[in-house]
């Protein structure tokens, strides 16, 4: 069975920096699809500058641009915190053995520890690590990533979940961070995400007062 890529995230706003890396893993590993999960409720990061529902929009906007991707909202159906482990489980329910691919850039992976029952993760699906040069993994996290790392794509489609995989990607120099800084400033983010969000961004004015 092919596995199933899974990509989350916060989408404030969504843009190529998390579409493409998800393509080229999507090719590498010859998954079966990339489902896009937005976070209704981030329980990690502060609120969301735009809505749950503007970001879902957004996502729902972006991915007909990228063959093989859909849009899964069950963290908005379900409520509550969007911790990934109850979508895990969630998925897992739903498809029974089917290789689940959780794909993270390197960025969340060195975060990992403060994900709510972070360690029942490998559990449920293969973690698959977007590698991006300059960055470095503490010993701690080496360690206990160590014994799970797998370097070939067939051990994914093998088994349904226990790997760690590190996937190297094309850096996209683009982040949600510095894109909503922009739009606040005035400037045009053209080119950094989906033409579509960016009409979206525009028509609903969205990002346009400046964050502290
Ligand atoms: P912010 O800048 O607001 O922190 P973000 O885009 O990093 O936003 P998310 O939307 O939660 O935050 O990111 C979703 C996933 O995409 C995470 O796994 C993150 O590591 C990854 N990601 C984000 N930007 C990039 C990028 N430029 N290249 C590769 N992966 C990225």
């Amino acid at each position: 069975m092919r596995p199933l890529g899974l990509l989350g995230g916060t989408f404030d706003p969504v843009h190529y920096g998390h579409l493409r890396p998800a393509q080229e893993v999507l090719r590498a590993l010859n998954l079966e699809e990339i489902r896009v999960i937005p976070a209704a409720q981030p329980p990690h990061r502060r609120t969301p500058a735009a809505s749950a529902e503007h970001r879902l929009r957004m996502v729902e906007l972006a991915v007909p641009e990228f063959a093989g991707f859909r849009v899964d909202d069950r963290e908005y159906r379900r409520g509550g915190p969007s911790y990934t482990v109850l979508t895990l489980e969630s998925l897992r329910a739903e498809f029974g053995a089917r290789p689940l691919c959780l794909l993270m850039g390197i960025d969340a992976f060195l975060e990992i520890e403060t994900w709510h029952q972070w360690t029942r993760l490998p559990e449920l699906a293969h973690l698959i690590v977007m590698q991006r040069p300059g960055w470095q993994i503490p010993a701690k996290l080496s360690a206990w990533a160590a014994p799970r790392i797998c370097r070939e794509p067939h051990a994914l489609a093998a088994s349904g979940a226990g790997c760690v995989f590190f996937q190297s990607v094309a850096p996209q120099d683009i982040s949600a961070t510095r894109l909503r800084a922009a739009i606040a400033r005035g400037e045009s983010v053209a080119g950094q995400l989906p033409p579509a969000v960016w009409d979206y961004i525009r028509t609903h004015r969205l990002y346009s007062v400046r964050e502290n």
